[in-house]
This record gives structure tokens, C-alpha cells and sequence, in this order.
């Protein structure tokens, strides 16, 4: 078995929390106890929403908690050609078309009960089977489409590459227990894969990255354990490798709410301000 590498990828859109200090420990220890390799990732596709100071404070609150990394840093924005190069490859089998419509039209034409794993409304098609010539004229108007996976073609090009066996990803769960679990990608329907803002999106950059860095261990907040059936879908199609998952428990107030960064809700500086130690840190979310 190769080495173990985990990564920690925050985006610089706000304060880290406790939450990711959680997720950032848990990779990190786990690279530690397999003699493995810890990388960081900046993911500031976003790059609207991106802030330089944030991306300072992450170093910053990382190296606060004891952690060390391997340099260089992935810097997402860096890379925006690659990801149009995965892009390409996706487009040449015939399984991204391109969608103009805008978030109010398909909130306008979705069918409320039929949501995606994050709660946004499924997109109801409405530029899947557009004619040639529609899209051209609307390219001439000098508008940006965003290009979405159309996930029927997807899924019949997953057939022809793994057959009719089940597509799945393995889980290793807090005691090192692993498990095959069924990855659900069709529950994404047609997902953007570029975005029409920024020439990326957090599915296909995360896939691509995680190849380039050598991940062999993914590990992240339970929250996020639905799209990793989308990204198992992307390797595939890709022909990218295939790490192993671990979601971690979401550190969440008493009352169940969930932390959020830009309400700087336990964010690690304001902790820190209030005299914190990282041990007290580690200890609060279940962690020493
Ligand atoms: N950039 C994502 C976030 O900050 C994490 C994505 C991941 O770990 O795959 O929520």
C-alpha cells in the first residue's frame, strides 16, 4: 500500500472555527500515526468571497494548534487551467452541456419537493436538450454558461467503464473500521461542474486535487459525505484515483445549531483572544 497522505482544504471565505479544527486534527493525526505526509489546500475558487487576511489566519491558527504541513500549499486559484483541462476531457465524452439559466428561472421551473443533498432545488433540465443553434446565438451575446454534468450520460459512461457493479466508496470510520458504502451521485441530478462566475466548482476541483496532492485518505465533516458520492462518479469518469473517506462528527452548539463561520461563531481567534490554549481547544471538541 502506498503512503498515507490526508489533507486539510479550508476556504479562505471566513474564520476558521472549531469545526475545522477538528477536521484539520483529525487528518493530521492521521497522517502522524501512519508515518504519512499532511498537505494543506487553499480552496478559494470563490475567489468573490476570498480574502487574503483569511487565508493568513489560516496559516496562522494551524501552526497556533501544533500542526505542520508540506510545502508548497495547493492554491486553488492558481490552477483554474487544470480544471478546464478536466473540464475538456468531459466535454470531449460528450457528458457537460452548457446552462444559462439563472438561479431565479430554475427556482422558477423546479419542483419543490425534489431537492439535492444540500437542500437546493434539482435543476429541471432547462437547457438539457436546447438546440445548437440556441446556444450559439447566446454565446454571441457575449453571456457566460455555466456547464453542468447532464448525469444520465454520466451514469451510462460509468456503466460502460465499471459494468453493472455498484458504484462505492469506502468509509473508514473514528476506530479504523472500514466499510463499503454505496456512493449516490444521481441524487445531484445535472450538477454544475463550471461554474458560470469562476471557471471551476468545488466537484471537479476537489477530484482533480486530490489526485494531484496524492491523497490517499480523505477526511471532512459528516456534512459534506453526499457529495463524495459525486466525486466518486468524477474519478471514475476521469480515470483519477480512488482515496479512502473518513466524515468526522460536526461540532455543533448545545441546541444543535451548526457553527458558522461568518458569524464567527467559535471562531479559533476570538478563542484564542479570550486566552484559549489549543490543548483547551483540543479538549472542548473531543479531541486530546
Ligand atoms: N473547502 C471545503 C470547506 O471549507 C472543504 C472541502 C473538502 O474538505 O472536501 O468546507
Amino acid at each position: 500500500m502506498s503512503a498515507v497522505v490526508t489533507r486539510f482544504a479550508p476556504s479562505p471565505n471566513g474564520w476558521l472555527h472549531a469545526g475545522h479544527a477538528l477536521s484539520a486534527l483529525t487528518a493530521f493525526d492521521i497522517a502522524q500515526r501512519n508515518g504519512g505526509r499532511f498537505v494543506l489546500r487553499i480552496e478559494d475558487i470563490d475567489v468573490a468571497r476570498r480574502s487574503p487576511e483569511y487565508v493568513a489566519a489560516i496559516y496562522d491558527d494551524l501552526a497556533w494548534l501544533g500542526l505542520t504541513w508540506q510545502e508548497p500549499v495547493l492554491v486553488q486559484s492558481e490552477h483554474f487551467t487544470e480544471y478546464l483541462a478536466a473540464a475538456d476531457k468531459l466535454i470531449a465524452m460528450g457528458l457537460l452541456y452548457p446552462c444559462f439559466a439563472s438561479r431565479a428561472e430554475i427556482e422558477a421551473a423546479a419542483d419543490p419537493s425534489r431537492v439535492d443533498p444540500d437542500g437546493a432545488p434539482l435543476y429541471p433540465g432547462l437547457w438539457k436538450k436546447v438546440a445548437a443553434e440556441e446556444i450559439k446565438n447566446r454565446l454571441e451575446t457575449g453571456d457566460t454558461p455555466a456547464l453542468r454534468l447532464d448525469m444520465d450520460a454520466a451514469m451510462a459512461a460509468l456503466r460502460a467503464k465499471i459494468g453493472e457493479m455498484p458504484l462505492t466508496f469506502t468509509e473508514i470510520d473514528e476506530n479504523g473500521v472500514a466499510r463499503t458504502l454505496r456512493a449516490e451521485p444521481e441524487r445531484w441530478g445535472d450538477a454544475v461542474i463550471v461554474r458560470k462566475d469562476v471557471p471551476a466548482s468545488y466537484h471537479l476541483a476537489v477530484v482533480v486535487d486530490d489526485a494531484r496532492q496524492g491523497v490517499t485518505h480523505v477526511t471532512r465533516g459528516q456534512d459534506i459525505m453526499p457529495a463524495t458520492g459525486l466525486h466518486r462518479l468524477l474519478q471514475v469518469l476521469l480515470e483519477l484515483p480512488e482515496p479512502v473517506y473518513s466524515h468526522h462528527r460536526l461540532i455543533r452548539w448545545s441546541d444543535g445549531r451548526k457553527l458558522s463561520k461568518s458569524s464567527g461563531d467559535m471562531g479559533l481567534r476570538s478563542l484564542r483572544q479570550e486566552g484559549a490554549s489549543a490543548e483547551d481547544i483540543k479538549r472542548a471538541i473531543g479531541f486530546s
